[in-house]
């Protein structure tokens, strides 16, 4: 799998250098030499760094403008004074301190190869006075093998610890994405079109030929629209369309490739899965539309696949509703119980491209599924919760040996991704049992969750 990757020009690309009105203030924490400079140039990403390889190197204390998933911050590096005569404690407790107050919240780093040591303890008291919010870097996991040190760093009360490479980039997409949780939100940056930064939420129509894609592309985008884009000569179709809907514009991406009459001809279903794969690549969201008038095809369920797999939220819509009779509606919903249980996760509804029939439970269903697909859950809830399911529901014992779930962390979002430390292998039954018990108590509607499990000697 793919590293957590961490573009500083992804974060940079919207960063005009001007700031409007009061940015909240995250200070980076920690005792020398654990990485603060090092993490900050990652996050503001400039490399001239400032970074020298002995510890308490002379730098001035610096704020910069950060910004991340759309929002602005400013950073403070606490770590750059000179050792004096006062010793290490003291002054990297001074540093802190000052840091701290000027804070709306703290990112505390600690050197994960090295684990907690005094110093990050006295810190560590220094933060819990001052009621600011906190997230723990465990810094320096360059790669896998470091990482259940990281966990370790559990036992410094701070909750969950993040796993990070400031030297590499690894992980540091979800410590952000954790930070941004705890800072309080900026005045709101608009662009021309009224839309938070970020843009529109991104949506694939997807499914197999002849379900009525074009047909409901017409009808959401309005006919007209269509006709103006051949009226006006382009010769080309635009790939993606912005399209208004319930109050919202939405980006429906690769729509070319749905209005492009594809002839059925030998070769017609690889080019339509192949469009299918690079609109799921691009979308945040998918809706695949299945003719409700016909027997469930086998291509509707790869289709399916094709979307969880991609890891994007997903809505199912049964189109042609308008040609059901009681009959066929009594075999669908039998065809939904015994094809499609793997999503039965996912939200449904039933319209009609045709008359119009529930056009308006669209956007609802897909906001359902986008708000499934970036839940976090916090790390005390989930472990509260696995407490009591594993203790009600231990793992079956398997050679005299029973696995436990010692905890559980949410590794990321969109979609949910899970981190289980066992002290043993883990059956799929009893990970499709715990998925299955997730989802009961946190929702997670449309939206597929990946379960991985790390098994600590
Ligand atoms: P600071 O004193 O907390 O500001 O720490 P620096 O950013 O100056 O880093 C101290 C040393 O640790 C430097 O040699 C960095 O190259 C190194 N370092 C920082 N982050 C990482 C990391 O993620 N992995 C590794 N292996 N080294 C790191
Ligand atoms: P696509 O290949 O998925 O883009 O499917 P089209 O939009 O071209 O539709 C295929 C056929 O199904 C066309 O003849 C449409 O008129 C018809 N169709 C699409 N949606 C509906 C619907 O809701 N009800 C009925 N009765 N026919 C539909």
């Amino acid at each position: 799998a793919a590293e957590e990757g961490f573009d500083a020009d992804e974060i940079n690309a919207d960063l005009d250098g001007a700031s409007h009105g009061p940015l909240p203030v995250l200070a980076v924490v920690g005792r020398p030499n654990v990485g603060k400079s090092t993490l900050v140039n990652r996050i503001i990403g400039r490399r001239e760094a400032v970074v020298e390889d002995r510890p308490g190197v002379t730098r001035d204390r610096v704020t910069y403008e950060a910004m991340w998933a759309g929002r602005r911050f400013k950073l403070v590096d606490t770590g750059g004074w000179e050792l004096d005569v006062f010793g290490l404690d003291a002054m990297v407790a001074a540093q802190a301190e000052f840091g701290i107050q000027s804070a709306d919240a703290v990112l505390f780093v600690v050197d994960a190869t090295v684990g907690a040591t005094d110093t990050d303890e006295a810190l560590i008291k220094l933060i819990r006075r001052s009621g600011k919010p906190v997230v723990l870097c465990a810094n320096k996991v360059d790669g896998p093998s470091t990482e259940a040190e990281a966990a370790y760093l559990w036992s410094l009360g701070l909750g969950e610890p993040y796993p990070v490479s400031a030297l590499h980039g690894r992980g540091s997409g979800d410590l952000l994405d954790a930070v941004l949780e705890v800072l309080p939100e900026a005045p709101p940056q608009l662009f021309g079109n009224g839309q938070a930064p970020g843009g529109p939420r991104r949506v694939a129509l997807i499914g197999r030929p002849n379900v009525g894609k074009s047909s409901l592309l017409n009808k959401v985008a309005g006919e007209e629209r269509v006709v103006v884009n051949e009226l006006a000569g382009t010769t080309r179709d635009p790939v993606d369309e912005m399209i208004e809907l319930g109050g919202k514009t939405w980006k429906f991406v690769d729509t070319a490739g749905i209005r492009r009459r594809v002839h059925q001809t030998a070769g017609a279903d690889f080019y339509a899965s192949l469009r299918t794969a690079s609109a799921l690549e691009k979308a945040e969201v998918a809706v695949v539309l299945i003719d409700a008038s016909e027997t469930l095809a086998e291509q509707d369920t790869r289709i399916i696949s094709m979307a969880v797999e991609a890891g994007r939220a997903v809505v199912i819509a049964y189109n042609k509703w308008d040609q059901l009779d009681e009959e066929r509606r009594y075999y669908l919903e039998r065809e939904i119980e015994r094809d499609l249980v793997q999503v039965q996760w996912a939200p449904r509804v039933n319209v009609s491209a045709k008359t119009g029939r529930h056009m308006e439970k669209l956007v609802p269903a897909i906001e359902t599924a986008l708000q499934g697909w970036e839940t976090r859950v916090s790390t005390a809830r989930l472990n509260a919760f696995l407490g009591e399911l594993v203790a009600a529901h231990p793992h079956p014992i398997r050679g005299g040996k029973q696995p436990r779930v010692l905890f559980g962390t949410q590794a990321g979002t969109r979609p949910p991704r899970f981190v289980l430390f066992a002290s043993g292998f883990l059956e799929a039954g009893y990970r499709r049992f715990i998925e299955r018990r997730l989802r009961e108590e946190f929702g997670f509607v449309g939206t597929p969750i990946s379960i991985s499990v790390r098994v600590r000697e």
